[in-house]
């Protein structure tokens, strides 16, 4: 997304580290936004009084970090409206959202860039390593570019970019095929999961629980 030096990224502040690490790696400054009750996950009122507070002091604003935490999607309507109006693009942190919904959409279809995590503690695994999913043939391939050592369409190894070593290795690739079959079983483990815990815990009053908004109608 062109983020560099002196930009600034707007993410959720109740999220795992590494939704806000990149941010940092780009030299970048992250602007923590808050959570709402319903979903625990950015909350658009204060999205749009982040936006206007950082365009009104000068701030180059590059883009929004949004993030479907535990797999429960966020207000996805109300942030994409919020973003579009300001022109700024969102990346969405799908990495514990791989199989979730928003009105019967999956949660990585919905802007321009998404990544999923497949990390060992992830709703499946490849033991690690994860995926980066766009519609912009661009990114793409400028991803793919970065990610492997950035090298130079020429015979010789030139490289006039600094690139990573941020390839799957076909093993972990070769493991995340077959976890994909399992797909569906997890999330409904994991749905189970939830009413036991909710059955067990119900006669502690001071616990709640996050339980999915009706306007997340999900297909499954
Ligand atoms: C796990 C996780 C990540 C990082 O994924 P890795 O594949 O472990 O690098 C990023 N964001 C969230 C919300 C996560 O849960």
């Amino acid at each position: 997304m062109g983020v560099g030096k002196n930009d600034e990224v707007i993410c959720q502040s109740n999220t795992f580290i590494a939704s806000v690490n990149p941010v940092i790696y780009q030299g970048a400054t992250p602007i923590l936004v808050d959570s709402e009750a319903d979903t625990w996950n950015m909350c658009p009122e204060l999205l749009e009084i982040a936006i206007k507070d950082r365009i009104s002091k000068g701030e180059k604003l590059k883009a929004i970090i949004a993030v479907h935490l535990y797999g429960m999607p966020y207000k996805v309507e109300a942030i994409h409206s919020i973003a579009k109006k300001y022109d700024i693009p969102i990346i969405e942190d799908s990495a514990e959202a791989l199989g979730s919904s928003y009105k019967e959409r999956k949660c990585v279809t919905f802007g321009d860039l998404y990544i999923v995590s497949f990390n060992g503690n992830k709703i499946i695994t490849a033991s690690g390593g994860g995926a980066l999913i766009t519609k912009h043939k661009a990114l793409k391939e400028k991803a793919i570019f970065l990610s492997t050592h950035a090298k130079d369409k020429s015979v010789d190894y030139l490289h006039s970019n600094i690139g990573y070593n941020y390839r799957m290795s076909n093993i972990s690739a070769g493991i995340g095929r077959g976890q994909m079959l399992a797909l569906d079983k997890y999330i409904s483990t994991r749905r189970q999961n939830y009413v036991l815990y909710k059955e067990r815990l119900k006669e502690f009053d001071t616990i709640r629980f996050l339980d999915e908004p009706k306007h997340h109608f999900s297909s499954r």
